[in-house]
């Protein structure tokens, strides 16, 4: 039986166009187990779950130490590290939700001082990514970047992808969406963009604070299911919900604080952790779409070895001239790929 909240939430429609009043107030839990230190358990997880009085679902991610490998070889502006630790929880929310079974990347390029923002979550909870910012950011002959999209430069262009590979009698195949920069924060941009493409109300909100990154992402689930000022009550709780709560809790912490009277139900809880895809074989294939003569050039510049260096996880994989001579070899054997297929 559900329990008479202790203080009614009264939603009032000013609250679509307002700012969050703060006369709602989130009621207290009167069962929270804060005796338990959070580092006791993994702090680095995905959590589906279901409102279903309200017909809301919901995805709640942290990254922790995950989000200290992806970025342990590399020295970011602030501003562009936090919006990588968002990206990279905005990829492990969607993959909660899409259908995902190979691996969704979140993906900004722009001209201005940051070049290049990728974020990738696999299917198995793995995540990698990286920033590139400009050349004059990274020599300090300009400022650096702003965390405001709208900041980005006119060209900027924001998208996630899916590929999933084949599967049976199925095709590999990829998905992207184009996500409108029009907003300052990823999180509204995401959030215009599943409203948009969706048609279901969405609320998200992503914090990263250079230690730590977390997400939240609630949506309508599809048809009348639900009361009727469901997703408005829902909304109100998560309006009350700072970055700051949202990096310091666990997952199931966040969604206990804010939805207890909602008696949620937990759907999943998948590990996440660092990992990156690169192998000898892929740098093997992307070296022979270069060509010989550049590969081989590439050799005499780096005095007899050709260093390709994986930017995500910082192995490295060396070709001297005889490997380079065998693997065009091999490679001039085999069929030519039909264009297009990797
Ligand atoms: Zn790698």
């Amino acid at each position: 039986m559900r329990s008479i909240p202790t203080r009614p939430i009264t939603i009032d429609h000013s609250l679509l166009n307002a700012p969050p009043p703060r006369i709602i107030r989130r009621p207290e839990p009167h069962d929270t187990d804060m005796t338990q230190p959070p580092d006791a358990r993994s702090q680095d997880l995905q959590l589906r779950f279901l409102l279903p009085d309200a017909g809301v679902r919901g995805v709640a991610v942290h990254l922790d130490d995950t989000w200290a490998a992806m970025t342990e070889r590399a020295t970011y502006p602030p501003a562009a590290a936090e919006l990588l630790g968002e990206a990279a929880a905005a990829a492990a929310l969607f993959t909660g939700y899409a259908k995902v079974d190979g691996r969704l990347s979140v993906q900004l390029r722009a001209d201005g001082a940051i070049r290049t923002l990728f974020a990738e979550c696999t299917a198995a909870g793995t995540l990698r990514g990286i920033v590139r910012v400009s050349d004059a950011v990274a020599d300090g002959r300009t400022a650096p970047p702003s965390r405001d999209l709208r900041a980005l430069g006119d060209d900027a262009v924001l998208a996630i992808t899916v590929e999933n590979p084949a599967l049976g009698n199925r095709e590999p195949m990829r998905y992207q969406g184009l996500v409108a920069l029009d907003a300052g924060r990823l999180d509204e941009a995401f959030e215009g963009y599943f409203r948009q493409s969706e048609q279901l109300p969405t609320r998200l909100l992503l914090a990263c604070d250079g230690r730590r990154a977390a997400g939240l992402m609630l949506q309508k689930l599809p048809g009348d299911e639900g009361d009727s000022d469901g997703f408005l009550r829902i909304g109100a709780l998560f309006d009350t919900l700072a970055s700051e709560e949202l990096l310091a809790l666990a997952p199931a912490e966040v969604v206990h604080r804010l939805f207890h009277e909602e008696q949620p139900q937990l759907l999943g809880e998948k590990p996440l952790r660092f990992a990156c895809s690169c192998s000898r074989e892929r740098v093997e294939s992307m070296l022979v779409s270069l060509g010989e003569p550049e590969v081989q050039a590439a050799v005499e510049a780096g005095l007899g070895e050709a260093k390709i260096h994986c930017e995500f996880c910082g192995q490295e994989y060396r070709f001297d001239g005889d490997a380079v001579g065998i693997l065009f070899r091999d490679a001039a054997a085999e069929l030519p790929a039909a264009p297009g297929i990797q």
